[in-house]
């Protein structure tokens, strides 16, 4: 995801609108991956801010393909993100690495601007922290597997919690 950005570089305060695509990166959530299932879209709007300093603002969106914690159905998940980076005219030698990564420069070299990592990064932070098809999904039935999203399976699940067994049965003889 590479932005031109010769027609606005030298002229502070110019900018424009862009619209591109990139192929994203591999994502995980909770080390189950994702399978993309279109690039990742960007609008964003570049700014010549002075000091050879681009300011890049926008909106990235992907969706993936996904399958439920719960009920190990396959979902779609779409991933939205907004953000907004400065990049700064940098040589083509590579950065000295910064001691702490926020005070990590981002450059651009020449005419050209890559978004490709910092969108991917983004994108990375907004994945949800778990993988469920809705916040509603009953899951699978312990007992007999049934998907109960589909309907009741029948089974006996309500046995309580296991290891209370013995209280419950303590108050049986009291009664
Ligand atoms: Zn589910
Ligand atoms: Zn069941």
């Amino acid at each position: 995801m590479i932005i031109d950005i010769s027609t606005i570089k030298d002229t502070k305060g110019a900018s424009f609108e862009v619209e591109l695509e990139g192929p994203p990166e591999p994502m995980e959530v909770a080390g189950v991956p994702l399978k993309p299932m279109t690039p990742v879209h960007v609008v964003a709007k570049a700014t010549s801010t002075g000091h050879k300093t681009i300011l890049i603002q926008g909106k990235a969106k992907a969706r993936f393909k996904a399958e439920c914690h719960r009920c190990l159905k396959e979902f779609v998940l779409d991933v939205e993100t907004g953000f907004e980076e400065q990049y700064h005219k940098g040589s083509a030698r590579p950065q000295a690495v910064s001691e702490h990564e926020e005070d990590e420069i981002l450059t651009y070299i020449g005419d050209f601007v890559d978004i490709s990592k910092e969108v991917n990064s983004h994108l990375a932070l907004a994945l949800p922290i778990q993988l469920v098809c809705s916040a509603e999904c009953k899951g699978l039935c312990s007992v007999c597997g049934k998907n109960l999203n589909e309907g009741e399976c029948g089974c006996s699940v309500d046995e309580g919690d296991i290891r209370l067994a013995p209280l419950r049965q303590l108050y049986e003889k009291q009664a």
